[in-house]
């Protein structure tokens, strides 16, 4: 079958026909990929900001069809629509169990477990996943099952960048109603934060972004102003009387904007950071503002969400017609444009590329 696969850094895609899949343990189920999303988290995989290893095939984001499964598998059966889920939920684990799936103690398990075979030699996925390909093993807890009569096409976003990025306004943040948000930052992720401030509630959304065409976008779904970083202080001083926002996200994973992120969150308020910088990469703060500030400064794993609640909740959202997930794809594509997708994603002319399958 077809795969993409990362051989090294800062290197395009191998791209192969040849790829097999290993042996189908207990607890493993076999997934038809259906459609998947090309996240930013994979560009990080190939410019080494986020570790992966290689060779591995890259993709996490993403949903199909169960063809087989392995022994002692009894959450899905094959023709099963299901989306994948990057962080397994093995509901068995102190903080499965404790209601913080989303740092499931399996997560390293499934990531560090290869499943692909090339040449002959195994090959893992990232995450665990690796959804650029047509077919994958994977444990069966990283599958949420869907109804059927869902289209595949669209809730692959569910995978990764919709519930990273609602999950962080409603879950890690808790957005209220009438309060007044900023997201930096207008991908996948942001978009989705911006969706998730409006379904929470909020009354002033700021989407702050380098490029024009995107806060042109955040405004389709729910941005209430927009502006570039250079405006952001003027803006902050309009929207917030100068005392900075309730809640203030960061969807980039930039050391500089992360800073900026508590800066903007007003005293008492929240910054969540919801981008992935280099593990090298520091953040400056006092001493003394902590205390004078009173924030709650948080990282949000996979929007702070345990998937198998929210992604049924996310998927009523867009069946009420709250989610948008349609305007979010930019571009569908096929396996082979998978470096098209990563270089559109780089010069920021998509929210998301999604690559179909089917
Ligand atoms: P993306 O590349 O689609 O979007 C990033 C956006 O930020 C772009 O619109 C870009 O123009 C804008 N931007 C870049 N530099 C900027 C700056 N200095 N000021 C303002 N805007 C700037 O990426 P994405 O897929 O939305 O992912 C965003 C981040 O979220 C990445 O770091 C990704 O790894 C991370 N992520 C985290 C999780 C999690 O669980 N926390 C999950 C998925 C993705
Ligand atoms: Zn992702």
């Amino acid at each position: 079958m077809k795969a993409a696969i990362l051989t090294a850094l800062n290197t395009d895609l191998e791209l192969r026909d040849d790829v097999q899949l290993g042996d189908l343990g207990p607890g493993d189920v076999h997934v038809k990929i259906a459609s998947s999303g090309v996240c930013h988290s994979d560009l990080s995989a190939q410019n080494g900001t986020i570790p992966s290893g290689f060779p591995c095939v890259l993709g996490h984001e993403g949903a199909g069809v169960v063809a087989e499964v392995g022994p002692g598998v009894t959450s899905v059966a094959p023709g099963d629509h299901v989306i994948l889920s990057f962080v397994p939920a093995c509901q068995r684990c102190k903080p499965c169990l404790r209601g913080q799936s989303y740092l499931c103690d399996q997560a390293m398990v499934v990531a560090t477990t290869p499943h692909f075979v090339i040449d002959g030699a195994p090959v893992g996925g990232f995450t665990g996943l690796g959804t650029f390909a047509e077919e994958l093993i994977v444990s069966q807890d990283c599958l949420v099952k869907i109804d059927n009569d869902i289209p595949l096409g669209i809730v692959s976003l569910i995978g990764c960048g919709v519930t990273t990025g609602v999950g962080a306004a409603i879950n890690s943040a808790g957005v209220t109603p009438g309060s007044s948000v900023v997201v930096f930052g207008c991908g996948g992720v942001g978009i989705s934060t911006i969706q998730g401030a409006r379904i929470a509630g909020a009354s002033v959304i700021l989407a702050v972004d380098t490029l024009e065409s995107k806060l042109e976008q955040a405004k389709h779904f729910g941005a209430t102003a927009t502006c570039t970083p250079d405006a952001f202080e003027q803006m902050k001083g309009e929207l917030t009387g100068g005392e900075g926002f309730d809640f203030a996200l960061e969807c980039i994973g930039n050391p500089t904007v992360i800073r900026a992120t508590y800066d903007a969150a007003r005293r008492g308020g929240t910054a969540v950071i919801v981008g992935v910088g280099r593990m090298e990469q520091k953040i400056e703060f006092s001493a003394f503002e902590f205390f004078y500030g009173d924030k709650t400064l948080r990282g949000s794993m996979y929007g702070s969400a345990n998937v198998r609640s929210f992604m049924p909740r996310l998927l009523s959202m867009w069946k009420s017609g709250s989610l948008d997930l349609e305007s979010m794809i930019s571009r569908r594509i096929q396996i082979d444009d998978v470096n098209d997708a990563f270089h559109a994603m780089e010069e920021g002319k998509v929210i998301r590329s999604v690559i179909d399958f089917s």
